[in-house]
């Protein structure tokens, strides 16, 4: 069979990746070894940012509010046990700056992995990716045309030729490996023993505080929805000692506890030396696995590799954009795993178990989730000597950031006007002629000074909502001008 992308693993990377090419009316196929997703979820919190994602393919509704604390991220303390004593407060994340500047119209979401897995799925499914589970990719090659692969599912091994392939297989990534793409890093780190289980704790959620160090015992955590992992150090244990553990972090022994499963974590800090070879792309886990103790990245870096792909491949496959621009992916996506490799050490996991802190800068969440800059040749302005992340209004429009949000009329933020197509942001018939007569979507708005345009400026907001080039004023030949940036930074068939 063929398709455009073939997609090999079914966990959110990939997942994320077939909704977002199947929105952008991409053929894809999925393909994952597993009938589903694990009972043993992973992640919990997914920032603001995918939640911006999710939203604009129509998925954000519903789905429940992160428990993250605005400056804070998820608030951790050092118990005695949930009903002992309380210590003090370890940071998860380095408590920021708090600022009157509403940086999103989303708030993040406080949802499970395996509970989040099957709504990206359905919704990948309803745009017309096709998905299937319980199906492994066996082997692939690649020439100049295209990526083979040989998978199985139920019955004999067929083969689905592609445009090409994203390794979404997870942080030992048989393609990588396949590859011969080195990793940096930390390398490995420690491995925990969890379990997993049911008890009636919610009394002891208060005030945005979520994760327990609990001493003599190990970390306690909750999924939000009546679920708790403790996470243990690595021996056996059989089920009477994990109920006994469970017991200790709680401090009581009088609540129902339901043990569901448990788990075995190799907790590593590498990144990819290369996001992509040839036709093949690594994203998620597979290109970068950032241990979860110190700023939940991983997951959420993982999605947003997929986002950022997602309308790369589309320009390209329908011919708007050349080849070249798929360079970008590893040129943008590299540098921001690299640079959340480095924030995880720079802060506190609060067991100090894991080696030396890096002594670099610490970059609050703020920053980390809203303000990464991308640096590339879809990018016209973003030079070395700026700063790798800063938050909004420290950028004020620069290329290279996300476009800012700000409400534009009840209930509609400036970040629904992006992500289908290019679009230029200005408020001057000179630049609505301009766009016009490059079939570039013309979006006025009157908020031109949180992009730090004059009245007269610009700015050319590329499909994933980032800030690909700005005039602040007027130039003499706006037309000429807008033609020259966006060929550019599109890489577009002249
Ligand atoms: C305990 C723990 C807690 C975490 N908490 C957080 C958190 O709160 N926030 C956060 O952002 N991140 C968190 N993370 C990290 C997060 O879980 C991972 O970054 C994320 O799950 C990676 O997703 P992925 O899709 O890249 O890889 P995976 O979820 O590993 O998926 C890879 C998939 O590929 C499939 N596959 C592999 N080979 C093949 C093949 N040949 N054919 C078909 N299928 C194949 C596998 O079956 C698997 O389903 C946590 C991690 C751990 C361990």
């Amino acid at each position: 069979m063929k398709t455009s992308v073939l997609v090999v693993g079914g966990g959110l990377a990939g997942t994320s990746a077939a909704l977002f090419l199947a929105w952008r009316g991409v053929p894809v196929t999925l393909v994952e070894k597993h009938p589903g997703s694990s009972p043993h979820p992973r992640a919990v919190g997914f920032t603001a940012r995918v939640e911006e994602l999710l939203r604009a393919v129509g998925l954000a509704d519903g789905l429940p509010p992160s428990r993250m604390v605005k400056g804070f991220g998820i608030r951790r303390v050092r118990v005695e046990s949930l009903a002992g004593e309380w210590f003090e407060e370890t940071f998860w994340s380095p408590p920021a700056e708090l600022s009157e500047i509403e940086y999103s119209p989303c708030t993040g979401v406080g949802v499970a992995q395996d509970r989040m897995e099957p709504i990206l799925r359905d919704k990948a499914r309803e745009l017309g990716a096709d998905i299937r589970m319980s199906t492994r990719m066996l082997e692939f090659s690649q020439d100049d045309d295209g990526v083979t692969a040989i998978v199985q599912g139920d019955g004999e091994p067929y083969e689905i030729r592609a445009d090409h392939l994203i390794a979404a297989d997870g942080h030992r990534s048989p393609i990588r490996e396949a590859l011969g793409i080195t990793r940096s890093g930390r390398g490995y780190m420690h491995t925990s023993r969890s379990v997993l289980f049911r008890a009636p704790l919610n009394e002891y959620l208060k005030d945005g505080i979520g994760q327990f160090i609990v001493d003599g015992v190990g970390f306690l955590t909750t999924y939000g929805d009546g679920r708790w992992v403790l996470m243990l150090e690595d021996r056996e244990y059989d089920e009477p000692e994990l109920r006994q553990q469970i017991v200790r972090a709680i401090g009581r022994d009088d609540l129902d506890i339901e043990i569901i499963t448990t788990g075995r974590w190799t907790i590593s800090a590498a990144v990819a030396d290369q996001f992509a070879k040839g036709r093949v792309f690594l994203a998620g886990d597979a290109a970068h696995t950032l241990p979860p103790s110190r700023g939940g990245f991983g997951a959420n870096v993982g999605i947003e590799d997929s986002h950022n792909l997602a309308w790369k491949l589309a320009a390209v496959l329908n011919g708007e954009s050349r080849p070249s621009l798929l360079d970008t992916y590893d040129a943008e996506r590299r540098p921001v795993a690299l640079l959340c490799h480095q924030q995880i050490f720079a802060r506190n996991d609060g067991h100090n178990r894991d080696g030396e802190p890096d002594d670099a800068p610490l970059i609050d969440n703020s920053a980390m989730h809203y303000g990464v800059l991308y640096r590339s040749d879809a990018v016209l302005g973003a030079g070395p000597e700026l700063p790798p992340a800063q938050r909004p209004e420290q950028w004020n429009g620069q290329p290279g950031t996300r476009a800012p949000h700000v409400w534009i009329a009840p209930g509609k933020s400036t970040l629904d006007l992006f992500q289908r197509g290019w679009v230029l942001v200005a408020d001057h018939p000179q630049w609505e002629e301009a766009a016009k007569q490059l079939g570039i979507r013309y979006e006025r708005i009157e908020q031109l000074d949180v992009f730090g345009l004059s009245a007269k400026g610009a700015s050319l907001v590329r499909p994933d909502g980032y800030i690909a080039w700005r005039s602040t004023d007027l130039p003499d030949d706006p037309a000429g001008t807008l033609e020259t940036a966006f060929r550019t930074s599109s890489a577009g068939t002249p």
